[in-house]
């Protein structure tokens, strides 16, 4: 794969932009795989790409119903941050979010991380006690937050609305190399560089059932035909369900509807994420200048990739409270996501009842920050048949032995 520089930018400009590559192959099934992951979203691809770098394991398979990135991945507000309150979960998404740091340059693929820090808003006392509490364990974690005063909210953003009629800013749980990054280029960069590893991305090819012999998994059907692999990981958030019922297991998780906007572009006028999450709301300015708009959950199990109306109205008004000069601002799209939600609100990446079967999901509302961090430890389970010390927790057994890791005020808005 040729390497993007500068200087091939300028070469190609030079000639017609003539000699650029598919950023990745296409390919067909080949019958058998090492490993077979099931998923092209950003976790699903961080895992081949983490197996192949980490571990040297390349006959890898990235099956995929629809297109790459399609899913979640492609359709979430992308926030990154790393400031939750459990020790596991601090771990896993600080690994996350310094991975970010540098992912351009290991990808060699622009993936726009932008940190350009996040505020959680404390709206009520409550509030302002839960995120000093996680301030203080971050201090323990290694995870760089402070609590910060609403004066220093409105400096850092002044065109929020400090006192609501509603809720006033008390405070706000700030990381400050926290922030955003493209999506769909992670999805890109992470394709890339599998497909450059020698990995078979397989688009358009729904995984319909999971083989088995004596308890050990040895293939899956596809719509594509069957293919026989060593190991089958499953990476495929909000049909997670239906996937473990293929290898004959059952999930704590349900399905739901996650959803967001984005609005017309406007001239720059906020350089921070801002969460509020009593009002239930959150914002950031894209690089285009839209507003990206993170609204909330339906309340329901469901498939539909789409937003709905009573979101849109609870999400504008909740954001027009806390920033009311976006009033008179025009919405330009709304869409929908199928989220993985688990009691606890943390994820799962677990071996399971079917031998040399793996699980990552449960990233319900917040994975996409998750993502180099989950595909680094989910390799490593794959690649060692048992987990290693970032996912160690999160394993399915908890739910069964009542070691929740609950994240219910760190995944309080839906992000
Ligand atoms: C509106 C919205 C906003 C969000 N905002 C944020 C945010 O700001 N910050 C944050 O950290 N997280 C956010 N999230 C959550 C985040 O998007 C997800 O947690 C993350 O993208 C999950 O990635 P994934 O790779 O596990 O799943 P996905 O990207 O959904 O990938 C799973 C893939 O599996 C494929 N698949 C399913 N079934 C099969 C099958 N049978 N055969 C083959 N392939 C199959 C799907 O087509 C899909 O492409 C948001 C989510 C939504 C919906």
């Amino acid at each position: 794969m040729k390497h993007y520089s500068a200087f091939a930018i300028a070469r190609e400009a030079l000639r017609g932009h003539t000699g650029w590559e598919r950023a990745w192959r296409k390919a067909t099934p080949k019958k058998k795989y090492d490993v077979v992951i099931v998923g092209a979203g950003g976790h699903g691809l961080a895992t081949a790409y983490y197996l192949g770098k980490n571990h040297g394991i390349k006959n890898v398979a990235i099956i995929e119903k629809g297109w790459l990135g399609g899913g979640n991945t492609g359709r979430n507000t992308t926030i990154i941050r790393s400031n939750y309150l459990q020790d596991p979960s601090a771990a896993i998404y600080e690994k996350a979010r310094s991975l970010y740091e540098t992912l351009s340059q290991d990808l060699n693929y622009n993936i726009m991380f932008s940190p350009r820090g996040v505020l959680m808003l404390a709206q009520t006392e409550h509030e302002a006690r839960g995120y000093k509490r996680t301030a203080h364990a971050n201090a323990l974690q290694g995870v760089d937050t402070e609590f910060v005063s609403p004066e220093r909210v409105k400096e850092l953003c002044p065109i929020i609305e400090l006192s609501g009629p509603r809720y006033p800013v008390l405070g706000a749980l700030w990381q400050a190399r926290a922030g955003t990054a493209r999506h769909d280029a992670v999805a890109w960069g992470y394709a890339r560089a599998c497909s450059d590893m020698g990995m078979d991305i397989i688009q358009k090819c729904e995984v319909t059932g999971v083989r088995s012999d004596n308890g050990q998994v040895s293939g899956v059907e596809t719509s594509q035909g069957s293919i026989d692999c060593d190991k089958l990981c499953i990476v495929v958030a909000g049909h997670s369900g239906h996937l473990a019922e293929m290898a004959g297991f059952r999930l704590p998780v349900e399905s739901v509807a996650l959803q967001a906007m984005v609005s017309e572009p406007i001239k720059p006028c906020m350089d921070v994420v801002v969460m509020a999450n009593t009002v239930h709301g959150y914002m950031s300015q894209s690089d285009k200048g839209e507003m990206v708009i993170g609204g909330g959950a339906d309340g329901y199990n469901n498939y539909t990739q789409r937003g709905s109306f009573h979101h849109i109205e609870e999400t504008v008004r909740a954001l027009i409270e806390t920033f009311p000069m976006i009033s008179r601002l025009k919405m330009l799209r709304q869409w929908g996501g199928i989220v993985d939600m688990t009691g606890d609100r943390s994820p799962i990446i677990s071996t399971t009842p079917l031998g040399n079967c793996f699980i990552n999901c449960g990233w319900g509302t917040g994975g996409f920050k998750a993502i180099p961090g989950s595909g680094w430890a989910t390799a490593e389970m794959v690649a060692k048949g048992e987990p290693g010390p970032l996912a160690a927790e999160f394993g399915l057994n908890r739910f069964r032995e009542g070691r929740f890791i609950d994240e219910s005020v760190a995944a309080g808005v839906a992000h």
